[in-house]
């Protein structure tokens, strides 16, 4: 945390000081931050250092918001324990997240895999939360967090904005402020140091929905194809999905889903065109056109750019009657079961979320609440809790922002 408000834990007190009581403090305008607030009831307010609320939620989406998936179950999250989740995404679902959507009157579509997208902006889904919190909540922007103290019963919080530091005694404080990932917008790891401060643990952090790197440039002949892939993780962790290729890599949705279960040292394995019994095509065509040409048989079910490259390492010259069955096996394992070991990934820079986070073991899964410290909660990305790509994070910082919202709202243990 930074020590920039120090002195004045200590009692050094500026004759600038402001002192103000809310019932509820929010640190972190982000997804999570907000959708609490609209919540929380009376006196609640909410503080960030960003020039702008929800700038993730801005980006996200392509600047139209994923903000939910159709088919949320709890088996699309990450965790060290997969049932955390269950009860807050049961208490406020996708479908009630819709609703508020359909109340303000925003028009969205499902895209693919039942990713819900706003038709417009994403600027609509925020403009949404602000006007949920305007009547009950106030709103804090470049606004530094200083230290944190906790006497028993209260929280007080150092605050500087416009230069004015204000000492906020708060009766609940909820931790909104995400994961480490884009620190260049903003992210930082005060839930994390803020967690430990109180005696909580974080398990291991590590970016996630993050393209592979590789130490070569391997792939920068056919950067920028894309094509249908299975993605299978060490962990059996298995998604059909779309792979590119980058100067650097791999990305595209089924890489970045792999990402999230990959570990540092592993291999993953890819099936080029999934959905094609490679073996039988092949054996289908030798007995069809034999004369045709292996690469020109192969460029049916996958880009051609990406059969030329792969003609230098498989060696794919002569035409489909010349392969033997061995052959046609061996090179249907090949691009069906290619094992593939990144280097890294493209890390925090670019990745989509952060596995890992407040050791759920610490926090009520019904109200978000620390199990050791009353009236603090832990919310959103925060959290170990991680959703898959597809909507599934913004519907967690949903889901467990309302049970920490109505856990305040309501008094409930
Ligand atoms: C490029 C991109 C695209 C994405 N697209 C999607 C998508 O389409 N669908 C989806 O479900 N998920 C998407 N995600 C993931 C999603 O944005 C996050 O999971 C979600 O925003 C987490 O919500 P949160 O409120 O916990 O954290 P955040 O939204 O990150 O909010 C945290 C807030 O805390 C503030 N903060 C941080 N540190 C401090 C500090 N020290 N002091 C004061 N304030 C601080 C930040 O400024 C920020 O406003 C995307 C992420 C990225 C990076």
């Amino acid at each position: 945390m930074t020590s920039l408000f120090r002195p004045l834990a200590r009692g050094v007190i500026s004759r600038h000081l402001n002192c103000m009581h809310v019932n509820t403090l929010i640190l972190g305008a982000g997804a999570a931050g907000l959708h609490c607030a609209a919540f929380s009831g009376p006196n609640t307010l909410v503080v960030d250092h960003a020039k702008a609320p929800a700038e993730k939620i801005r980006i996200s989406g392509g600047g139209r918001c994923n903000f939910t998936n159709l088919g949320t179950t709890p088996t699309n999250f990450i965790s060290q324990n997969p049932h955390f989740a269950k009860s807050a995404l049961a208490r406020y679902t996708q479908w009630d997240f819709i609703d508020l959507v359909d109340r303000h009157g925003i028009a969205w579509h499902e895209k693919t895999l039942g990713q819900l997208f706003c038709d417009t902006s994403a600027k609509d889904i925020i403009a949404m939360l602000l006007a949920e919190i305007a009547p009950t909540a106030d709103l804090w922007l470049q606004t530094e967090v200083g230290t944190i103290r906790h006497d028993g019963t209260h929280f007080h919080v150092a605050l500087k904005r416009l230069g004015q530091v204000t000492l906020v005694q708060a009766d609940n404080l909820v931790v909104a402020t995400g994961g480490k990932s884009i620190p260049k917008m903003g992210a930082t790891g005060l839930a994390y140091e803020i967690a430990e401060q109180f005696g909580l643990a974080v398990t291991d952090t590590r970016p996630a929905l993050v393209p592979f790197t590789f130490s070569d440039d391997r792939f920068k002949p056919i950067a920028g194809t894309a094509t249908p892939a299975r993605l299978i993780t060490a962990d059996g962790a298995t998604f059909d999905e779309s792979l590119l290729f980058t100067h650097r890599g791999l990305s595209g949705p089924a890489v970045l889903q792999a990402s999230s279960y990959w570990q540092m040292g592993e291999d993953v394995r890819v099936a080029l065109a999934p959905d094609f019994d490679i073996t039988a095509a092949l054996k289908t065509q030798r007995a069809q056109d034999g004369r045709k040409a292996l690469t020109t048989a192969l460029a049916v079910h996958l880009p051609a750019r990406l059969v030329d490259f792969l003609g230098g390492e498989l060696d794919l010259t002569g035409n489909v009657g010349d392969l033997a069955d061995a052959r046609i096996a061996d090179l249907a394992a090949s691009l069906q079961n290619w094992s593939l070991k990144p280097s890294g990934t493209e890390g925090y820079r670019t990745a989509e979320v952060t596995v890992g986070g407040v050791n759920t073991n610490e926090l009520s899964s019904k109200t978000m609440q620390s199990k050791a410290t009353p009236h603090l909660y832990f919310i959103g990305e925060a959290v170990d809790v991680t959703g898959w790509l597809g909507g599934y994070n913004f519907q967690w910082a949903w889901s467990s922002g309302y049970a920490a919202g109505m856990a305040i709202a309501t008094g409930a243990p």
